[in-house]
């Protein structure tokens, strides 16, 4: 399968349903592009766990016969690395641009992503001309760019939309936030506005959260976690994306950040929102609710964050890494260099600290260590907590050196 975009996921789940031994080959170096690297980094491990051999940042440079000795009924997918990958069936999954010959035949005005321009009503130059759909670039209603953003919700509503415009009823067209879900395997991936690549692009400030809640209660049977990664405006707390990964539950609060982004809300809304619960459907506390208090602790100054990637390359210069973790969690792996001391003693064991040293402090998920942080706060010591803790930070690490955003 090359091409690790949500078509190319889905096939490669499908063919390994069929039986077949299968390779997934991405130029980039990680899957699903709109999902920032340590959220797509929950589908590499998916993929590995269902046997799929992952080759990630590794473009296909060639189609070759095979060799003696080696077996392609199809071809020998020759890899950048010089990996050869014999292949009974070579599916391509490498995207899709506008055909716009016939559009620029026309006279009409092409963008720099290569679709055709449209106004808000989706009129062409040639106020005869409407055009909808994956032709067209949109401005991504959060980052204010054109994009091209093939989906079918956007390309549906501005079909009508530009039925409403061709027969006189001025509607308009607001653009487009990305919202998208994928399955594979037993995870879904989801995500909805903008992502820290492409606010990073755009030099937009923003924060970052990262939190690990349960899809529903903890006490009702079934619950699983989920990975939410919510992106924020520093200043006024207006949620700019989302990313979420998990088992159960992720379709729901995907819409629900979705309907947020398009209300223009903050985190603060999220925390405030009355989202419908019993125990099999969620908690009294929804993971969107608890996304928007734990920004809100950061937004009002509960709360420093630290984040997986200053934690990638510890050197002498390192922060002091606490892990508040309880041991059996701390025998099942942690961060090279951290201090294990258990939240229930650490208020007895402080002396223990540097004074002089930033401490980040470190849970399963960010919650324990959030109490942590703000006990150290309060006792006097310089201490940030890790948002997303072991879990985000060993699931971004897995697999080699984790790349930081670009
Ligand atoms: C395998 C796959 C899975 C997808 N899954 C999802 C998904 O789960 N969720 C999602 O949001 N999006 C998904 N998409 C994207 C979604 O299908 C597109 O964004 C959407 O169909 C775009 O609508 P459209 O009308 O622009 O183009 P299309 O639906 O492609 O329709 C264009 C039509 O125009 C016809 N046509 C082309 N040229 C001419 C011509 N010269 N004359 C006459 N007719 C012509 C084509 O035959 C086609 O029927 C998926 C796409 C693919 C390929």
């Amino acid at each position: 399968m090359v091409g690790g975009g949500y078509v190319g996921l889905e096939m490669a789940e499908q063919l390994v349903h069929a039986g077949l031994e299968v390779a997934l080959v991405e130029a980039l170096p990680q899957v699903m592009a709109p999902l920032d690297s340590e959220m797509a980094a929950w589908l590499h491990a998916e993929l590995r766990d269902h046997q799929v051999a992952l080759h990630l940042a590794d473009p296909v440079a060639g189609f070759e016969a095979p060799t003696a000795g080696e077996s392609a009924a199809a071809s020998v997918v020759r890899l950048q690395s010089g990996t050869r990958l014999p292949a009974d069936l070579v599916v391509l999954g490498t995207g899709v641009r506008p055909e716009v010959k016939l559009a620029r035949e026309a006279g009409l005005e092409l963008g720099a992503c290569g679709g055709l321009r449209v106004d808000a009503h989706m009129r062409t130059r040639d106020p005869r001309i409407w055009a909808v759909g994956d032709a067209v670039e949109v401005r991504h209603a959060v980052l204010g760019d054109w994009q091209l953003l093939p989906l079918a919700g956007p390309a549906n509503r501005q079909g009508r939309i530009a039925a409403d415009n061709v027969f006189g009823r001025a509607s308009r067209f607001e653009g487009t936030y990305g919202t998208a879900i994928l399955r594979l395997f037993s995870l879904t991936a989801a995500c909805a506005g903008a992502n820290a690549k492409s606010l990073k692009r755009a030099a937009r400030p923003f924060e970052v959260l990262h939190l690990h809640p349960g899809s529903h209660a903890g006490y009702y049977p079934g619950a699983s976690p989920l990975a939410i990664k919510i992106l924020f405006a520093p200043d006024t707390g207006r949620l700019l994306g989302a990313q979420v990964v998990g088992r159960d539950g992720v379709d729901k609060r995907i819409d629900v950040f979705a309907t947020a982004l398009k209300a223009n809300l903050g985190v603060a809304d999220l925390a405030e929102l009355e989202l419908a619960y019993a125990p099999p459907f969620g908690s009294a506390k929804d993971p969107v609710n608890l996304a928007g208090m734990a920004a809100q602790n950061v937004l009002r100054g509960d709360v420093r964050l630290a984040h997986w990637q200053e934690l990638t390359a510890p050197d002498t210069t390192a922060p002091f890494v606490l892990d508040v973790r309880n041991p059996g969690e701390r025998a099942a792996g942690s961060i090279p260099g951290s201090v294990h001391i258990p939240l229930p003693e650490l208020r007895s064991r402080l002396g223990e600290l540097p004074r002089d040293r930033e401490i980040i402090v470190a849970c399963q998920s960010g919650q324990r260590s959030y109490f942590a942080a703000r006990m150290l706060a309060q006792r006097g010591f310089n201490a940030r907590n890790l948002t997303g803790g072991y879990r985000t930070w060993k699931t971004a690490t897995a697999g080699g050196p984790p790349r930081q955003p670009t």
